[in-house]
């Protein structure tokens, strides 16, 4: 196999190096370390629009926009003013202030929830949501689906997808994900099979009573992009019949699939929404909100402890005002967004086919995962079966090529506004001769 040499990268690896001595793994959150595609992480010294700047001077059109996040571009001048402006006025009160009213009240008329608690992560978002729904319902257990990720707290890292899926123990691995959770824990979360509606109907039959909230992705990132089915949607409904509470985690997909989020696009009707990234515009903010009389069960209204120093944070809520008015502002941002990564999947299926590479792209508006197989991938066993080395390869001969893909096979990118005719062209002409360096054909 034929493979270009990566560029010069002496600045980000003597960064690597001096990280590595003062922090696990040399990065401050587990899939930017490049562990499952090889070669030094980029250190990056500044973004802008579409792309990233490395340390050393690359410009990398950029694929993961922090992660979601970073939906209308980095560095956009409406976001970069409103922190300016909120700026000027402090950066932490620790006692209530107008932002996060009308935040608060331009999210629960975006998406239809009745109320919001504002917290500082997607992290924060589904472990509150979910201790709501033990004290809402008095039951304790919880359902997730394998592959499924809702961020780091203990009894959500069973069976998790994300960094679990490729820097734990490797793929398959049986709850719990992490070192540190204790079997207590994770045996109070029951791990479904997503887009298995029988399973997950036997499961609710014969346990449904002891069940507090079914929480999941309503369209999946973390396992790489994996779409519901009408079936499993209709399961999903079905289950709260049983008096538990449905928690649809729209961290990745709110406000980036549609204003009301995937479960707007896809007609599904949750009690609780969780949400970060987008809503904080690139700042630290999270979100849970959802039905008024479940909120209500939250102090200090209600018996559900949950609280925040930094929770509510001005120039937190500045960022995310600013980039949830542009988007609601702008709605045909969304119908660009479709078109460009529309033709990103077609242009990449259409390259991986030329060079004989299997490659089954799954698609839903401005999130995409190019699955190394023939496919098709709609439950997690299927995405797991990819072929993660032609992956790592085809990243680094991307990276090469100036193109910043997420550095993990299962994980969804994410385009921004600000990819524009120049990106796509340049994106796929780097495809071409990257899996041109990995074809079968
Ligand atoms: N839920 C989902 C669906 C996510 O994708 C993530 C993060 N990628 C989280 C929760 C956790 O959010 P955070 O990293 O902000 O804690």
């Amino acid at each position: 196999m034929q493979t270009t040499s990566l560029p010069e990268t002496a600045a980000s690896d003597a960064l690597f190096e001096r990280a590595k001595k003062v922090t696990p793994g040399g990065v401050n959150s587990p899939v930017r370390a490049f562990k499952a595609v090889g070669g030094t992480p980029r250190f990056i010294e500044r973004a802008h629009g579409a792309y990233l700047i490395d340390v050393d001077g690359h410009a990398m059109i950029d694929y993961i926009g922090s992660w979601g996040p970073m939906i209308l571009g980095h560095n956009h001048e409406a976001v970069r003013e409103a922190i300016s402006n909120a700026l000027t006025n402090g950066t932490s009160y620790g006692a209530p202030s107008e932002g996060e009213v009308r935040l608060a009240e331009l999210v629960t008329k975006l998406t239809g929830a009745e109320k919001v608690r504002f917290v500082n992560s997607g992290t924060e978002a589904t472990m509150s949501a979910l201790r709501l729904a033990r004290g809402f319902t008095g039951r304790d257990f919880i359902v997730k689906f394998r592959g499924n990720y809702h961020g780091h707290a203990d009894g959500l890292l069973v069976e998790a997808g994300s960094g679990l899926m490729t820097n734990a123990d490797g793929l398959g691995r049986s709850a719990p994900s992490s070192a540190g959770v204790p079997h207590a824990y994770a045996s109070l979360t029951l791990v479904a099979d997503y887009n298995d509606p029988e399973g997950l109907r036997r499961l609710v039959a014969e346990r449904g009573h002891e069940i507090a909230a079914i929480i999941f992705e309503p369209v999946v990132g973390n396992a790489g992009v994996l779409i519901p089915t009408p079936e499993f949607r209709a399961a999903l409904h079905d289950a709260k019949r049983s008096g538990l509470l449905l928690i649809a985690d729209e961290v990745m997909t709110g406000f980036r699939l549609s204003l009301k989020g995937a479960c707007g696009v896809l007609g599904i009707e949750p009690d609780l929404m969780c949400w970060g990234k987008i809503i904080g515009g690139g700042l630290p903010v999270g979100a849970y909100g959802g039905r008024a009389d479940v909120m209500d069960f939250v102090s200090p209204q209600g018996p559900v402890y949950q609280a925040g120093t930094l929770s509510g944070n001005p120039l937190a809520m500045a960022a995310g005002l600013a980039v949830l008015s542009e988007l609601e502002r702008d709605p045909g941002i969304y119908g660009r967004l479709d078109e460009y990564t529309s033709k990103l999947a077609e242009g990449l299926a259409s390259a991986a086919s030329e060079a004989g590479v299997p490659l089954a792209v799954n698609r839903v508006g401005s999130m995409l995962t190019g699955f190394f197989q023939a496919g098709p991938v709609t439950r997690y066993d299927e995405a797991a079966r990819s072929d993660t080395a032609a992956f790592a390869t085809w990243f680094r001969e991307m990276l090469v090529r100036g193109v910043y893909w997420a550095p993990s096979q299962f994980e969804s990118i994410f385009v921004s506004a600000a990819h524009g005719e120049r990106e796509l062209d340049s994106t796929l002409h780097a495809a071409v001769s990257a899996f041109a360096t990995l074809g079968g054909a």
